[in-house]
C-alpha cells in the first residue's frame, strides 16, 4: 500500500484523562529529540472533529486559527474543491519548535475523511458494497497519512498527533487506523507515546496514577500499547508513582517521562533529553546512535530564562477569556521580549461592554504598548476603537493586526479627520465615511469556509517608511486572513494628518500596513506577523514594537 521509504518511523503521540494538557508541545518536543540528532521530521494532526477545518471554529472556545504561507486545494472527489490555509493551533508550535513551515494538507479532520468517503460512494467508488467505517474510513485515513508521508522529501520520522482523548467515539476510527497502521509497517518502525495526567493530591501528597490506569487501559482495549507514557503534573514525578505507572500501564519505568509545569515551555525537548527520552526514541527505532546537538536551542531557551525586566501591553478586545485565541500573538510578544531581554505581561481588557475613552484610561495605567488583536464582528469594537484613540493621544506605542489595523484606522478617521461616523462596513454598513470596505472578490461569496483572503502573499514595503526601517527589505511575504481592507481612496486623504500607508500588495493597488509619521510608534497591519515569528528569530515588526514599549517605559510609561 505505500511507497514511503523503508526506514520511515511513526511516532503516534495519544492523549489520556482530560484535553488540553499540552499533547501538541509534547509532540513538537518529541520532534525536537529528532531535529537535535539531525534527523528530518514532519509532524501530522489529526483532528476528530467534523469540521472541514478549524477556521470556522470560535477561537473562545478552540483557541486561536493558525494560518499557514501556503494554501492547499482539498478535493475530495474531483469536480469538489475546498481551500484550506486555517489549521489547528497546535501547527503554530510545532512551527515555532521545529522551525519548518507545514502544508495545511497536514492537519486532518473527521469531516475531510468523511466527506471523501461520502461523496466517493455518490461517485460509484464503493459500486456493490456496503460502506462502513472499518475498512472505507480507515482506508481513507491511512491514504491521508500514507500521502503525506510520501510527500518528498520523505522524512527520517513522521510524528502523528491524535487530538481529543482516548475514550472519545469520534477519534476511534482514528486509532483503529493507526492499529492498522502498526500491522503494516512492522512494530519496530512505530513508537505509541501517550500523554496522560498525574495529579498531585496535596491532602495526601500522592500523585495519583489511577486515571492513567484507566486511560491506558482503554487504549490497550483497542489493541495499542503505549511504548512511551508522558506524564503532566505539577512538578516532577517521584520514583513510586513512576514505578506504579510502570507496573500497571506496562511499560519499563525508564519510559515513564516526566511532563512538569516549566516557565518556558521551550524548555520542554531539553527536559526530554536529560531523562533520557532522545536516547530511548532511537533506540527503540533501532536508528544510528548520534550525538544530540542541543546547544543552539540551549542558548535560545537561555535568553527566556534570563530575562530581568518586564513590560506591560494591553490587548483590548472581546476574545480575553481563553489566553489560547491569541497564541501566536502572546509568543510573538515573547519572542520579542526575550531578544531584548524583558518579560511581556499582557494585560487583557475587557471591551464587551464598549467602555468610552475616559473609563478606558484606568485600566490602562502603567502600560507600555496597546496591542489591537485580530478579531470579527462588531461586538466590543467602539471599546477597541476608544482604545486605538488613547494611543494617538497619549503616544503610546501601538501595533494593529488585521482587525487591530482596521479599527485603529477607524479611530484616526474619526479623531484626526473629523470624521465622526467613520467605520467598517463589517460594523456600520451605512456609515458615510467607509474607511473600511469588503473586498471585491467576497461580495460574491455565499459560504462561510476557506473563503476569505488567505495564506501567504507577497507585500512591497515603502521605502522612508519605519516598517521599512524594521525589516530591512523592499519584498516579503506575510500571511493574511480577512474579507474586508483599507481603502486607498480614504487612506490617501488621511495623510494630510499624518497616516502614510507603509506596504502594499504586489500590484501597488491594496493597502497591506499603515503608520503615523508624527507618533513614537504607531503601525498597523493588515496581515498576521505572529505566524512567522519564532524564538530565538522574532519577527521584526514585534521586536520593533517591543522595543517601542521599552522606550515609553523609559519616559514613564501609562497614558501619562
Ligand atoms: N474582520 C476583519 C476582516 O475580515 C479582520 C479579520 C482578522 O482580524 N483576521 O477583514
Amino acid at each position: 500500500m505505500n511507497s514511503a521509504e523503508p526506514e520511515t518511523r511513526f511516532v503516534f503521540v495519544t492523549g489520556g484523562v482530560l484535553s488540553g494538557i499540552g499533547k501538541g508541545v509534547t509532540t513538537a518536543s518529541l520532534a525536537k529529540l529528532f531535529q537535535f540528532r539531525g534527523y528530518t521530521v514532519r509532524i501530522i494532526k489529526i483532528d476528530p472533529y467534523l469540521n472541514i477545518d478549524p477556521g470556522t471554529l470560535n477561537p473562545i472556545e478552540h483557541g486561536e486559527v493558525f494560518v499557514t504561507d501556503k494554501t492547499w486545494v482539498f478535493v475530495p472527489v474531483p469536480g469538489f474543491e475546498f481551500l484550506i490555509s486555517e489549521i489547528d493551533q497546535d501547527f503554530g508550535t510545532y512551527e515555532r519548535f521545529t522551525g519548518i513551515e507545514v502544508s495545511p494538507s497536514q492537519n486532518i479532520t473527521s469531516g475531510q475523511i468523511y466527506i471523501s468517503v461520502i461523496l466517493g460512494e455518490r461517485r460509484g467508488s464503493f459500486l456493490g458494497r456496503t460502506v462502513q467505517i472499518i475498512p472505507h474510513v480507515t482506508d481513507a485515513i491511512k491514504k491521508r497519512i500514507w500521502e503525506i508521508v510520501d510527500t518528498p522529501p520523505c522524512p527520517d520520522v513522521v510524528l502523528v498527533e491524535i487530538g481529543g482523548t482516548v475514550g472519545d467515539i469520534e477519534a476511534m476510527p482514528f486509532l483503529e487506523a493507526v492499529r492498522q497502521l502498526v500491522l503494516e509497517v512492522g512494530r519496530s518502525r512505530v513508537a505509541l507515546v501517550h500523554v496522560t495526567l498525574v495529579p498531585y493530591m496535596k491532602s495526601v501528597g500522592e500523585f495519583k496514577t489511577k486515571p492513567t490506569q484507566h486511560s491506558v487501559r482503554t487504549l490497550q482495549g483497542l489493541g495499542l500499547q503505549p511504548d512511551i507514557i508522558v506524564c503532566r503534573a505539577d512538578k516532577e514525578l517521584g520514583d513510586a508513582a513512576r514505578a506504579k505507572i510502570a507496573l500497571f500501564c506496562n511499560v519499563p519505568e525508564s519510559r515513564v517521562i516526566s511532563n512538569p509545569d516549566i516557565p518556558v515551555t521551550y524548555e520542554l525537548p531539553l527536559s526530554f533529553e536529560r531523562q533520557g527520552l532522545g536516547k530511548i526514541l532511537v533506540e527503540h527505532f533501532q536508528m544510528e546512535h548520534r550525538k544530540p546537538d542541543t546547544g543552539l536551542w540551549e542558548r535560545v531557551v537561555s535568553t527566556f530564562q534570563s530575562c530581568t525586566g518586564s513590560i506591560a501591553i494591553a490587548m483590548p478586545g472581546k476574545y480575553t477569556s481563553l489566553s489560547d485565541s491569541y497564541k501566536s500573538i502572546n509568543e510573538a510578544l515573547r519572542h520579542a521580549g526575550a531578544a531584548c531581554g524583558v518579560r511581556v505581561d499582557v494585560r487583557w481588557i475587557d471591551t464587551d461592554d464598549d467602555p468610552d475613552v475616559a473609563s478606558l484610561l484606568a485600566p490602562m495605567e502603567g502600560i507600555h504598548g496597546i496591542l489591537l488583536t485580530p478579531g470579527f464582528g462588531a461586538r466590543g469594537v467602539e471599546g477597541m476603537i476608544n482604545a486605538a484613540t488613547i494611543s494617538l493621544d497619549h503616544g503610546i506605542p501601538f501595533l494593529g493586526i488585521c482587525y487591530g489595523a482596521q479599527l485603529g484606522t477607524v479611530a484616526f478617521a474619526r479623531k484626526m479627520m473629523g470624521w465622526k461616523d467613520a467605520h467598517t462596513t463589517e460594523v456600520n454598513p451605512h456609515t458615510s465615511h467607509p474607511v473600511v470596505d469588503l473586498l471585491e472578490e467576497q461580495r460574491r461569496t455565499q459560504d462561510k469556509g476557506g473563503t476569505m483572503r488567505l495564506g501567504g502573499q507577497e507585500i512591497r514595503i515603502v521605502e522612508g517608511t519605519r516598517l521599512h526601517e524594521l525589516y530591512g527589505e523592499k519584498c516579503t511575504r506575510e500571511r493574511f486572513r480577512h474579507r474586508y481592507h483599507l481603502i486607498n481612496d480614504y487612506v490617501d486623504k488621511m495623510r494630510e494628518k499624518g497616516m502614510v500607508v507603509s506596504a502594499y500588495d504586489s500590484t501597488g493597488r491594496m493597502v497591506n500596513a499603515v503608520e503615523v509619521t508624527d507618533h513614537p510608534f504607531w503601525i498597523g497591519v493588515q496581515y498576521h506577523p505572529e505566524f512567522r515569528s519564532r524564538p530565538g528569530h522574532p519577527h521584526p515588526l514585534y521586536l520593533g514594537f517591543v522595543k517601542a514599549a521599552i522606550q515609553h517605559q523609559k519616559r514613564g510609561g501609562g497614558a501619562s
